[in-house]
């Protein structure tokens, strides 16, 4: 094997953004990208066993005061049908996942401006005061501090936001100018010093995404040590100006998951939805390149539809709670199991 993957396997790490452009390059080796695969899967099994965790994920807005040029939600895209779940009906969407076994919820929305500090505040109280052994992660945006403050003294447990491309031009192409790449890293500093165990991430193959965008990608990881990464394939929206783009690569997201698992060893990874959508096997195989997380949708199915980030947005059968004894079996195939426990990060 070429000595800068020998030792990225034995350091967890590479020097420069260089050295990660590098590796990128050689794991086009289909030999390579093996030799790693399994090194990936060697971490995940030595932390977390055959155990894979599970979240319950609750899309509660589709408002979004943003427009990132990827996303179907975006506030331009008035197509897009809004809505807005109320207490009442998240509250019966966690006791649907309870049921079900399921001991995370994960509340993931538009930056909607309704929900004020008070209002997911009372929110996460309500939550955490019905579903006391359960974790709390809340997917909401960019907030400041002292919001991120009450929320995580209100019980939230943790936070995901992914930076989306660390690399401050690629972003500048993704994003408008109103929005900032430092600003978005800071949240997640942020989110991390207030003891959230955060999650970080990005979107495989986004238009204008080089191998040189990635290892950038790489270099933040590292250096922000997140407890969560999310790494999906970019999907385009037929109502965002990225609809003519092809949508990322499913074989180079499964290299960039074992990538991440060796630079990260104890890492929440999940195999995301987007995966899921691109291919038919793509949540199993992103169980087999290092990941440990899956998240069926246990959303009511009247707004999933809604939810509509990109186009074929898989949001039934395994990829919803009420397909959970189809994900199991699917799982079992694969010679992992689900695990009921809350399934917290490593310390
Ligand atoms: N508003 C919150 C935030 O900014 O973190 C959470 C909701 S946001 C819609 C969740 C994630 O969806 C984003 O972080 C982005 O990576 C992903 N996403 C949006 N559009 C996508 C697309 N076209 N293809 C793949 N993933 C997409």
């Amino acid at each position: 094997m070429p000595e800068l993957v020998e030792r990225f396997i034995r350091n967890h790490k590479l020097d420069d953004r260089e050295e990660y452009k590098k590796l990128l390059e050689q794991l086009e080796e289909p030999e390579t990208a093996e030799y790693l695969r399994t090194e990936a899967v060697r971490l995940r099994e030595q932390y977390y066993g055959k155990k894979i965790y599970i979240r319950g994920l609750i899309e509660f807005t589709n408002y979004c005061r943003n427009s990132c040029y990827y996303c179907g939600i975006n506030r331009e895209n008035q197509k897009a049908v809004r809505y807005r779940l109320s207490a009442e009906e998240i509250l019966a969407c966690c006791e649907n996942g309870w049921r079900l076994g399921f001991r995370t919820f994960v509340l993931q929305g538009g930056e909607d401006p309704w929900f004020t500090d008070k209002r997911l505040v009372q929110l996460v109280h309500s939550v955490k005061e019905a579903y006391p052994e359960c974790a709390l992660t809340l997917s909401v945006g960019e907030r400041s501090i002292d919001s991120f403050y009450r929320l995580r003294k209100a019980g939230a447990d943790r936070y995901l936001l992914r930076h989306e491309t660390a690399d401050e031009v690629h972003y500048g192409n993704l994003h408008p100018a109103c929005m900032s790449l430092p600003i978005r890293k800071q949240c997640l500093r942020n989110l991390k010093s207030l003891g959230f165990q955060t999650g970080a991430g990005f979107m495989v193959g986004s238009p204008g995404q080089t191998y040189w965008e990635l290892a950038e990608d790489l270099v933040f990881l590292k250096d922000l040590q997140p407890e969560m990464v999310g790494i999906g394939p970019f999907i385009p929206h037929h109502d965002t100006r990225f609809c003519e783009e092809p949508a990322g690569s499913v074989e180079l997201t499964l290299k960039l998951l074992s990538v991440v698992r060796i630079l990260l060893p104890t890492v929440l990874l999940p195999a995301t939805t987007a995966l899921g959508t691109l291919s038919a096997d793509g949540r199993e195989r992103g169980l087999m390149a290092g990941a440990n997380v899956v998240m069926p949708n246990i959303s009511p199915k009247n707004n999933r539809k809604q939810y509509s980030l990109y186009d074929n947005k898989l949001c039934e059968n395994e990829e919803a709670g009420e397909g959970f004894e189809a994900l199991k079996r699917r799982v079992e195939t694969i010679g992992y199991y689900l695990s009921m426990e809350r399934g917290d990060a490593l310390v």
